[in-house]
């Protein structure tokens, strides 16, 4: 089933999360085990990431450096798949431009009708770690929404090749990525919400955001989407915090802020235990704002890691 229709049907606020796959050489019983303690609280769907190419350099032994692309977490496809069969939910890989053709876009998608999986997160990555800033293919795409009109061209049965006779439409539902604190790269709000319209305008028909820790900000942004037209479901991005490090490292990676209040809080903790508490109670008064507030689904970033996310479901649903 689609992620609008779960929407839709539901008669309370989601509960949904997010999964990575593990890194390259650990079995899938390390995600089962990320999903075994969520599984009570019902999710609908869960969505897994999709990680692009990383080049590191080796020693050859002659001073020289060899470099090598490798992927650390491949496997996204067969996960989705996997936890399908196990667990009788939807998944929604995580389909990215970074990396990829429009052949290669087209083959992936091709696996996932295949799959009978109908639902995709679509998103333009970010830049490889040695470069400063996003490259696409040569043959790709640059933005989220030039992946849209390719996905929305498929479900209209228009594939690559123009002179394929009686091509099969696919019918994905298509959801994309929004940031209540703007994309690090936008210049300003207004601009990115502009471009979020247009991914909305092309086809997207959901977002997710990218995780906050202060409600106003995701409220703020839902008040200046409806504004702009945008009139999509929007689905707030949460992750507990968990450790003290994660006061540096959110901030720096997910380019988002953290509240004064939580920053103090944690800061007082005296033991690691203490720190994951105040990350779990502080999202669970999140979550009891965003469903006053009237949002459709919680959406949690697990990062594979399901101790916190759990004690939080708990305490809502
Ligand atoms: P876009 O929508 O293309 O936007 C990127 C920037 O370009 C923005 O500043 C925007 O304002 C601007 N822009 C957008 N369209 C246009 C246009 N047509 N012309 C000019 N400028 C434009 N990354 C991964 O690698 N794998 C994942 O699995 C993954 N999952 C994610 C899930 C969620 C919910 C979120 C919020 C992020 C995720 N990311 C993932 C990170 C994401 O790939 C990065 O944030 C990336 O830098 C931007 O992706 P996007 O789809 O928002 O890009």
């Amino acid at each position: 089933m689609k992620v609008t229709e779960h929407l839709q049907n539901a008669t309370s606020t989601l509960f949904s999360f997010e999964i990575l796959p593990p890194v390259k050489g650990k079995s899938i019983q390390s995600i089962y085990e990320g999903i075994d303690p969520l599984m009570e609280f019902n999710p609908p769907f869960i969505n897994v990431t999709y990680h692009r190419e990383e080049y590191v350099f080796k020693e050859r032994g002659n001073g020289l450096l060899e470099k090598i692309t490798i992927r650390k977490r491949p496997g996204t496809v067969g996960i989705c798949s996997a936890i399908m069969n196990k667990y009788k939910v939807d998944t929604v890989p995580h389909i990215i431009c970074g990396g990829f053709s429009k052949e290669d876009t087209e083959n992936a998608l091709m696996d996932l009708n295949f799959l009978g999986i109908d639902n995709v997160l679509l998103l333009r990555g970010d830049a490889v770690k040695t470069e400063a800033h996003f490259r696409p293919h040569t043959d790709g795409h640059a933005h989220a929404s030039d992946l849209i009109q390719q996905v929305v061209q498929l479900n209209h049965g228009q594939y690559l090749d123009e002179e394929m006779e009686s091509p099969t439409p696919t019918d994905f539902c298509i959801g994309v990525a929004g940031y209540p604190e703007k994309h690090v790269e936008a210049p300003n709000l207004a601009t990115d919400l502009k471009y979020l319209k247009q991914k909305v305008d092309l086809g997207a028909q959901y977002i997710i955001t990218q995780m906050f820790f202060d409600n106003k900000k995701f409220c703020d942004f839902v008040t200046a989407c409806r504004e702009a037209g945008i009139t999509v479901p929007i689905i707030p991005g949460l992750k507990p915090l968990t450790t003290c490090n994660q006061l540096t490292v959110l901030p720096r990676f997910f380019n988002i802020d953290l509240p004064e209040d939580l920053v103090n809080a944690v800061e007082a903790c005296k033991t690691p235990q203490d720190v994951k508490q105040v990350g779990i109670e502080w999202t669970i008064q999140q979550c009891k704002e965003l469903m006053n507030f009237g949002v459709p689904c919680l959406h949690f970033y697990t990062m594979s890691k399901s101790e916190a996310t759990a004690a939080v479901a708990r305490a809502i649903f």
